[in-house]
């Protein structure tokens, strides 16, 4: 059975939402908007919050704790399925107001949480300064609360409940996914693609430093053999059909490699890929005429700018 109980912040808006009888999903309205970032609240004996989103986004993370059944308890574990300050931003100004809480993240992210500088100087060249102040800047966690997480390591929230860590590098070496053992769901962090509910079309996840495309279709082949019921998805949402979800991944990623390649051996420059491939996705939307959303022309650019960097060390790598 299905239980939807939506809450309503003093704003207005519907931030939590509860989509079985142990799960939220928060919508941690990246730069004020809705259906781009998404949390996950698992409330057992002990709670656990996978990924956070923006740093500017924890006094809503936190307020929709504060309005969820897990409020009197409070967060136990934070886990970033992945450093990237979507999943991690606002870790730092949660487990400070979690004083208990334990972050577990992959041993390669470790440092990152503890020191953010290198993140943020890598997500600014990225982003351009602007944004970043938009997105808000992460604090610095102790080192003592932050402990690595090995692949198949189990976290017990109590009351039966079993999140299982499954290593799905790919998007990026560190990242890694949960299964709530026994319920059919898996929290995917950034192992699937985004499909934004305002944007409903499937974007590859492929940003810089280290995505590698074998790992991240290896990644998904082992989620498939899970045999998941539904995938909770940072970007956004629940998708109930996981397999064939699963499986459409797959082909995406294949066909968006071999796209972007195509374009590079024709000399395109990156910016010339980015705007076709933008049109070529508001042309999947039968009858859409408006604006494509500035934050899926973001998507699609760094998903494009990380495609072309794996492509160019692949290619180093074999001495082409
Ligand atoms: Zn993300």
């Amino acid at each position: 059975m299905n239980i939807v109980v939506w809450c309503t912040s003093p704003s207005g808006d519907s931030l939590l939402t509860k989509i079985d009888e142990r799960t939220y999903i928060i919508d941690t309205m990246s730069v004020g908007r809705p259906g781009v970032v998404a949390a996950y609240l698992i409330h057992g004996k002990e709670n656990a919050l996978i990924d956070m989103g923006y740093a500017s986004s924890s006094p809503t993370v936190l307020k929709d704790v504060e309005a969820s059944e897990a409020s009197a308890e409070g967060v136990h574990y934070l886990l970033p399925t992945h450093v990237h300050l979507d999943h991690s931003g606002a870790c730092a100004a949660i487990a400070h107001h979690f004083a208990n809480a334990a972050i577990r993240v992959h041993p390669k992210g470790e440092r990152h949480l503890v020191d953010p500088t290198m993140l943020w100087e890598g997500a600014t060249k990225l982003f351009g300064a602007e944004l970043m102040q938009l997105y808000g800047k992460p604090q610095a966690l102790n080192g003592n609360r932050v402990k690595a997480i090995y692949d198949n390591e189990k976290i017990m929230l109590g009351n039966g409940l079993v999140l299982r860590c499954i290593w799905t590098p790919g998007h990026a070496s560190h990242h890694l996914s949960y299964e709530l053992e026994g319920t059919g769901s898996i929290f995917t962090g950034d192992a699937v693609g985004i499909k934004y509910p305002a944007f409903p079309v499937l974007i590859p996840t492929t940003p810089p430093t280290s995505f590698n495309l074998e790992a991240a279709i290896t990644s998904l082949q082992r989620l498939k053999q899970l045999r998941p019921k539904r995938l909770l998805t940072p970007h956004f949402g629940v998708i109930p059909d996981a397999v064939s979800s699963i499986d459409a991944n797959i082909q995406s990623l294949h066909d968006w490699i071999a796209r972007i390649r195509e374009m590079v051996r024709s000399g395109s420059s990156s910016e010339l890929i980015v705007s076709n491939l933008t049109e070529e996705t508001r042309h999947e939307i039968a009858g859409f005429n408006g604006d494509v959303p500035d934050y899926v022309r973001l998507s699609i650019k760094v998903s494009v700018l990380g495609a072309i960097g794996y492509m160019e060390h692949a290619e180093r790598h074999l001495g082409t």
